[in-house]
């Protein structure tokens, strides 16, 4: 089984989601997880849970967008728990609309959010690796949308192309340093940022929302069916607890076939 003991494993927008069962399945495999989300509430409320069920987690407040937040919750998860190991990229959000409806300023934040809070927790959390010398993972959160694209979704889907990008530049300037990149490309995951754009589509595409579902989200899939976070979460798990630099660079696609590699 992959281990993760005394591993400090810090993922961002661990607050819901996939981010969360991916913290929740680090705490369980022994890991030490920092919770790093905009809402601090929500991720006080997912530490305690954890540490509740005999895990070891602490909640920082993050916006991954801002350069001072980032180099400052990295700063306090070392001081907690010593050092980082792990970083998942996690946070995430979607906006949908036709391109040319997009305002400039959905635009910069989309990017912002996947790709500027990508590299700056990135290069927090490698700089602590790099001093230690002892390795480490860092795993980005893409999508099938980092190989494929779909209408309404410009930002989302240039964003998450960029993703593979840094990771492959991140693997070969850490490889010295035993840290690995790869990129996690979910399918569709039924968590609130689906959820909430089941109905906007609807209303773009002028279907229903079951058509949306059957024939929009899950229409390529090879049973019809959404992946899950625990789906998710246990390829996080083997990124993180992997040991060599042979897995690196990669992205690995989990969405019930919808995209091929
Ligand atoms: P979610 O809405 O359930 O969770 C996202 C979390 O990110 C929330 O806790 C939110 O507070 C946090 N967040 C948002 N903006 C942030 C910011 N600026 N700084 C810090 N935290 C912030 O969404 P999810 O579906 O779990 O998505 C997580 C990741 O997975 C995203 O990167 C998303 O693009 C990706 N993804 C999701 C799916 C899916 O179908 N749900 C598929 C492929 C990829």
């Amino acid at each position: 089984m992959n281990r993760l003991d005394g591993k400090v494993c810090v993922v961002t927008g661990a607050a819901s989601g996939i981010g969360k069962r991916i913290a929740e399945v680090y705490a369980a495999a022994g890991g030490k997880v920092v919770i790093a989300d905009l809402k601090l509430d929500a991720a006080e409320a997912t530490a305690t849970e954890i540490r509740d069920a005999g895990g070891d987690a602490l909640a920082v407040a993050m916006d991954v967008t801002d350069e001072a937040q980032v180099v400052d919750g990295i700063a306090k998860a070392v001081a907690h728990y010593g050092r980082i190991d792990v970083l998942v990229s996690n946070a995430g959000i979607q906006i949908v609309n036709k391109l040319t409806d997009f305002s400039y300023a959905d635009w910069k934040k989309m990017l912002a959010i996947h790709l500027d809070g990508a590299f700056l927790t990135t290069r927090e959390c490698l700089r602590d690796m790099e001093t230690r010398g002892t390795g480490g993972a860092i795993i980005y959160m893409g999508s099938v949308h980092s190989h494929t694209a779909s209408k309404l979704k410009a930002p989302y889907v240039t964003a998450k192309h960029g993703l593979l990008g840094l990771a492959r530049t991140v693997a070969k300037e850490a490889a010295a340093y035993g840290v690995r990149a790869n990129v996690i490309c979910p399918g569709f995951v039924r968590t609130p940022l689906v959820d909430k754009q089941i109905p906007e589509q609807a209303k773009e595409l002028g279907i229903s929302e079951d058509e949306v579902i059957r024939n929009v989200m899950l229409k390529d899939t090879v049973d019809g069916e959404f992946t899950t976070v625990d789906d998710v979460a246990a390829v996080a798990l083997t990124l993180a607890a992997f040991e060599t630099n042979a897995l690196t660079g990669q992205s690995i696609v989990v969405s019930h076939g919808w995209f091929m590699q």
